[in-house]
């Protein structure tokens, strides 16, 4: 099966991994790449060209480097916006609002005019959540539905630090996941998953004092040691992401997609809350209880949302 992939973003770090990532894990389809960046990157976009082309892929049928973004979107099926400008040492999301606000209205009105019906639109530059409501506001051809962002990374972080506290196999964890803003308020939920089928037993003052903000400040972490944000993890949880949206069956996991008020969120904010494919559709896990203490930090990402959204009518970045 060919399929049109188009990544923004592709002379940074993320996508350095990603190319070759996709091209080693999509190897049933038939892959034409293209990758978008700034006219002032084109010397490390033709250096990934020529690794790419190094590697000689058996499913690579084209690949093309442009800074020209109605070619890159042209007839694209899928789509992962990674083009921003960065999070820097002590920078927060909402410094980056305006910023990025403003490159994904401009790319959110080429994917409406030039992408094709079907395309899957996965937004990971930051502040991620909001890029996608931004993108998707300005569309009036391509569905909301088609914008996801991505939270599998803080999903990741979340059961990979509690399968080691516990120190029990990832394999034996199902159905953890991580709700509402991809930021320092996301609220991974450990009372709703299973370890071996049953429901987790664990100090409340590990998972509320070190748990949850060992989540919350892992990117941060990882900006201070490395002096830029995560690259090689985020790309293999783009990965995840992508291999979820094409799938037919999954188990349960955390996609940001459009509310409609579940679960209290926002209508018209992109919030993360725990999904399953299907038959090939993406449903949402319904009727999942929290306490009250947990009820409390969802609701501030919430409302985080809902600012971040609010702000960016009010400047007329979104509508
Ligand atoms: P990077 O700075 O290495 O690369 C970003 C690239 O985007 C650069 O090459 C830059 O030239 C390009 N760019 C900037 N403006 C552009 C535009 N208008 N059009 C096309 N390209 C443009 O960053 P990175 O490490 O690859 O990270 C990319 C984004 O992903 C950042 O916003 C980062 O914060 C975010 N991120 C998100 C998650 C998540 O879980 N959602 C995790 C890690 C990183």
């Amino acid at each position: 099966m060919d399929i049109n992939i188009a990544i923004t973003g592709g002379a940074g770090s993320i996508a350095y991994q990603l190319t070759f990532l996709l091209l080693n894990k999509l190897s049933d389809k038939t892959i034409h790449l293209r990758l978008l960046d700034l006219e002032s990157q084109m010397h490390k976009l033709t250096a990934l060209k020529m690794e790419i082309e190094d590697c000689a892929f058996k499913n690579l049928a084209s690949l093309v480097i442009t800074s020209d973004i109605a070619e890159a979107f042209t007839d694209a099926q899928l789509i992962i916006m990674l083009g921003s400008y960065p999070r820097l040492l002590g920078m927060e999301r909402k410094d980056l609002l305006i910023k990025n606000g403003i490159i994904f209205r401009e790319q959110g009105r080429y994917i409406d005019e030039y992408a094709a019906d079907d395309v899957q639109v996965i937004v990971v530059g930051n502040p991620c959540n909001t890029n996608a409501m931004i993108a998707s506001s300005v569309c009036r051809r391509i569905p909301f539905h088609a914008f996801t962002a991505l939270s599998l990374l803080d999903q990741n972080r979340a059961a990979q630090s509690l399968a080691n506290y516990l120190d029990k196999p990832l394999s034996s964890f199902k159905d953890l996941a991580v709700w509402g803003n991809h930021s320092s308020t996301v609220v991974p939920d450990i009372w709703n998953s299973k370890i071996n089928g049953q429901k987790v037993q664990i100090d409340q003052n590990w998972v509320y004092n070190i748990w949850i903000p060992f989540v919350r400040q892992r990117g941060a972490d990882i900006i201070a040691k490395k002096g830029s944000s995560s690259s090689a993890s985020a790309a293999h949880a783009i990965l995840e992401h992508i291999e979820n949206i094409l799938a037919e069956e999954t188990d349960i996991f955390s996609i940001c997609v459009k509310s409609h008020g579940e679960y209290g969120s926002t209508p018209g904010t992109w919030v993360s809350m725990p999904h399953k494919k299907h038959l090939g559709k993406l449903i949402l896990i319904n009727k999942i209880e929290h306490d009250d203490r947990m009820l409390s930090l969802i609701e501030e990402s919430f409302t985080e949302l809902a600012e971040e959204r609010q702000r960016c009518l009010e400047i007329g970045i979104a509508c």
